[in-house]
């Protein structure tokens, strides 16, 4: 049984929810596989419509939602409130997207009459929905990554019905969004079977291995996200498998970037304690100059914060560990926030501080916390920052603190291109905007596939598959319905 608990007081609270049977399983698989030829052959203005319908509906219940949200996983009403806000505007942008067509730019080769290699009939490159799709909701964002996020979202608006996995932090959430969601799709026109739902861990197991499913997208652990990305490697037709795992997304300031250190430090626990660390943007990792106001402001700032909760034990506990390990090697230079209390699921947030000399081996550091836990890395010059960037793997974003002149930029730069996905100048990672010039993504343990996005128009396009039309009169293709067979 799967039971919702409350990170205030760690109590289970509300209706337990029985793991989906294996015939639960096969009618949803069953239906999302009848679903994909009627929901792709569906115009994309008519997908669109069907968008905007879910969004509405979630914009309707949203003070419900945020209630029950905020009592599972802690986040707070005014995160939570602002999180349905950018659920809905993320299915709103696809449906601009499905109408507008600017994700996809059909190729229409004429035929050209003559010897080959010259000469060839005339082609239409474009793209069809891929299949069914798997989605892991993931557990820090109830409504943006979870059961209609942007996965979701996207995968629909491609054309493709969708499998989800709720996610076992905020089954009543899930529930309750897949319901409003349901209802909306099949108002506007949709499908029977176009989205499925199944709670308890083995379903996604089941879900990912079945040879009617097309791809898989997740956001979670490096363990679980490996593990399904392996599993879906290892079948007998294997999948594409969209993971967004582990990224610490280093952060660095040179002198110039931190002409005010005591604002920085602000600025800078700010982005690392935004829900309470549960970010996958958070800035695990700072490297600065040897400054002592710095110190000593983030030391004064960090130790009048007060603890927040986890999303759940399991994540708490796994952060705590680590955290453990940590303590080990630091030598004492830890700053402290306020003691967290005995009750419910709350950890104090620390900051734990190394001299870029002392770093032997970059396994302690290398690590995602994902929670209330930084680490500040200070540096003598830049070239010893740069030595440890260059050995950290991939990462979603990275953040550069500086002024335009400082000589080794240009080399920061690069260092940080080439292991993330994102590179921000004077901003921090925290934050991620639904755009079309978006791409949340990045190489390997970022993601499983560094060639995409999770986030902004182009996510759409891991769930379509090119084809060439050969051949086709204009007139054919019109008829059926594929991206670009208007134009
Ligand atoms: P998780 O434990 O990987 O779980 C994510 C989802 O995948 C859950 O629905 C889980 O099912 C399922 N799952 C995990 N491993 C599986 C397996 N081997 N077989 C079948 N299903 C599996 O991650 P989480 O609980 O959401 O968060 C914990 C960790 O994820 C954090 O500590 C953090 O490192 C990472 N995280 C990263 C990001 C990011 O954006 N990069 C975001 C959130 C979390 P159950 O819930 O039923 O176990």
């Amino acid at each position: 049984m799967i039971r919702s608990f409350d990170p205030r007081t760690g109590e289970a609270f509300g209706p337990e929810f029985a793991a989906t049977s294996e015939h639960e399983i096969e009618e949803i698989i069953a239906g999302a596989h009848r679903a994909f030829p009627l929901w792709s052959g569906t115009s994309p203005a008519k997908r669109a419509i069907s968008l905007r319908a879910i969004a509405d509906a979630l914009d309707a219940n949203a003070e419900t939602l945020v209630e029950v949200a905020d009592r599972e996983t802690g986040l707070g009403k005014a995160r939570l409130t602002g999180e349905v806000g950018r659920t809905t505007f993320q299915l709103r942008t696809f449906a601009q997207a499905l109408e507008s067509g600017d994700f996809v730019k059909p190729v229409l080769d004429a035929a050209v009459d003559a010897p080959l290699p010259v000469g060839h009939p005339r082609f239409l490159r474009t793209v069809i929905g891929i299949g069914p799709v798997v989605v892991f909701g993931a557990s820090n964002f109830p409504f943006a990554f979870s059961v209609m996020g942007g996965d979701t979202a996207s995968a629909l608006a491609a054309g493709c019905p969708v499998v989800i996995k709720a996610h076992s932090a905020h089954p009543q959430t899930s529930q309750k969004v897949f319901d409003i969601a349901l209802e909306a799709l099949l108002n506007s026109g949709a499908p029977a079977g176009i989205i499925g739902l199944g709670h308890g861990h083995d379903f996604g197991k089941v879900v990912i291995a079945d040879p009617r499913i097309s791809a898989g997208a997740f956001t979670g652990s490096k363990s679980g996200g490996r593990a399904l990305f392996d599993m879906a490697q290892s079948r007998t037709n294997p999948i594409p498998f969209y993971g967004e795992l582990g990224s610490i997304n280093p952060v660095i300031a040179t002198t110039s970037g931190m002409t005010d250190p005591a604002a920085f430090a602000t600025a800078y626990l700010d982005s690392l304690l935004l829900g309470n660390g549960q970010f996958c943007t958070n800035p695990s990792l700072l490297f600065v100059p040897n400054n002592k106001e710095f110190l000593d402001a983030m030391a004064v700032n960090l130790s009048a914060r007060e603890a927040q909760p986890f999303l759940s034990k399991a994540t708490k506990d796994l952060h705590d560990r680590n955290r453990d390990l940590l303590v080990s090697l630091t030598s004492g230079r830890v700053q402290n926030a306020k003691p967290a209390p005995e009750t419910g699921l709350y950890t104090s947030a620390q900051v734990h501080i190394f001299a870029a000399q002392e770093i032997s081996s970059i396994e302690a550091i290398h690590r995602e916390y994902f929670g209330p836990t930084g680490i500040v890395i200070t540096y003598e010059s830049l070239g010893e920052a740069i030595a440890i960037l260059d050995q950290l793997e991939g990462a979603l974003a990275a953040s550069i603190f500086s002024g335009e002149s400082e000589p080794q930029l240009k080399e920061i730069i690069i260092s940080l291109s080439r292991i993330a996905g994102r590179v921000c100048w004077n901003a921090w990672p925290t934050g991620v905007a639904v755009t079309t010039g978006q791409h949340h993504g990045g190489p390997y343990p970022a993601t499983t596939s560094p060639l995409h996005t999770s986030v902004g128009v182009f996510a759409i396009n891991r769930f379509l598959r090119p084809i060439t039309l050969q051949g086709f009169s204009d007139e054919l293709v019109s008829s059926l319905n594929v991206e670009g067979g208007s134009k």
